[in-house]
């Protein structure tokens, strides 16, 4: 099939690198002066989050799929974009500890949970704390160096397109119509048009109906003249060690937002939290915001039009976009080519329905 993904985001490229595996050609529209949340992301894969310790959810299986698809990807680009990498999170009294001691006895956690990590130099750079726990089978995707090399080979094979996309263009492009003022390269016509947008999907007259919600981030960019962390670390925000000595710092939490541009007040706030952690000194080299792609139910939104089934979706991928885009693109491509069931907790159906 010819197929065109609107949005090169993480959704739209693991799903046309899946696509692409299948034989399918796969061509993008993008725009690509947007703030996209996957520039922005640390790509951390948390299994056990919260204040409560709670396993993020189905992470038994969405690991492995994590590990394989972008290790294929990997391959395919010549870079390394899966980082294992053990996160060491603080716990602030006793309560804390209490919780997650009772926690990991809790059936299927203690593969994850571990009570007394060696928490290696983080003692050297940052303030002395409670205790530490340590989660197990952590790690960092680079998901911003992957969707941008993959928009390298994208545009050497001429199937980025730049622009943003025009929803009423839609009948044209799946045959019913003339297509015109197409940039060179493009197709005339596609057999699906696959909608991975992140959060402005709300903008998309198809899938409008869908639970889109937005949660702006905002994140420093810091390097110090310490030796590198080899562990994520997470104490009132995640510092997590990118390369050399450049740290990701995040991130700010906003479901109301005016804009997707890094603001002075949450330049602050994570300045003032910075401040409280780290105990050598540092340079701030950027500040960058974006919204995370959320659902109502903080659930993938995966399916197909309900009346122009040649019309699909990839989006809802929240705030854990790194773990969950492997299984979600396998869902919707499943689905697309072998007539595959799509969960019903990330069937767009949900939201039609009601
Ligand atoms: C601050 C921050 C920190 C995060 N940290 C993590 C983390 O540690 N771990 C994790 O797993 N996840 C994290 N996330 C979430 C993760 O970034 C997202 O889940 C994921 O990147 C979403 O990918 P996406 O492709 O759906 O959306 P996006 O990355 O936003 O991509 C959407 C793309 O669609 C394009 N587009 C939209 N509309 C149109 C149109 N009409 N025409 C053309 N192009 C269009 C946009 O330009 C963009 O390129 C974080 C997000 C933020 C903001």
């Amino acid at each position: 099939m010819d197929i065109l993904i609107v949005g090169q985001g993480l959704a739209g490229t693991v799903t046309g690198f899946r696509l692409e595996a299948a034989g399918h050609t796969v061509h993008y529209v993008d725009a690509p002066e947007q703030t996209a949340a996957s520039s922005v992301a640390a790509g951390i894969v948390n299994p056990i989050t919260g204040r409560r310790f709670v396993k993020s959810w189905l992470i038994d299986e969405l690991i492995p799929e994590t590990i394989d698809l972008y290790g294929r990807m990997g391959k395919l680009l010549g870079h390394k974009y899966w980082h294992p990498q053990p996160l060491i999170r603080t716990l602030y009294n006793r309560g804390d500890l209490n919780d997650w001691e009772v926690r990991s006895a809790d059936a299927g956690y203690a593969e994850y949970m571990e009570d007394q990590p060696a928490p290696g130099r983080i003692t050297e750079i940052t303030e002395p704390v409670f205790a530490y726990a340590g989660v197990k089978h952590a790690g960092r995707v680079d998901v911003k160096n992957l969707v941008a090399d993959y928009r390298i080979k994208l545009i050497t094979e001429q199937r980025y397109f730049g622009l943003a996309f025009d929803y009423t263009t839609v009948p044209a492009l799946l045959g019913d119509g003339t297509t015109t003022n197409l940039p060179n390269g493009m197709l005339p016509t596609y057999d699906r048009i696959i909608f991975c947008e992140g959060w402005r999907g709300r903008y998309n007259p198809y899938f409008a109906d869908l639970g889109h919600g937005g949660n702006k981030g905002e994140v420093l960019f810091v390097r110090t003249e310490a030796k590198q962390l080899d562990r994520m670390f997470k104490h009132r925000v995640f510092l997590v060690p990118v390369e050399d000595d450049l740290y990701w710092v995040g991130a700010t939490s906003e479901h109301q937002f005016a804009d997707d541009q890094p603001s002075e007040e949450n330049r602050t706030f994570l300045e003032d939290r910075l401040r409280e952690v780290l105990t050598v000194p540092y340079v701030i080299e950027s500040h960058e915001a974006a919204v995370r792609p959320t659902s109502r139910d903080r659930r993938m939104m995966i399916g197909t039009h309900a009346t122009e089934p040649r019309l699909a979706v990839l989006n809802g991928l929240g705030t854990k976009g790194a773990s969950l885009a492997p299984m979600g693109s396998k869902w919707l491509v499943a689905h697309l080519l072998e007539g595959a069931e799509i969960p019903v907790e990330v069937g767009i159906e949900r939201f039609l329905d009601k």
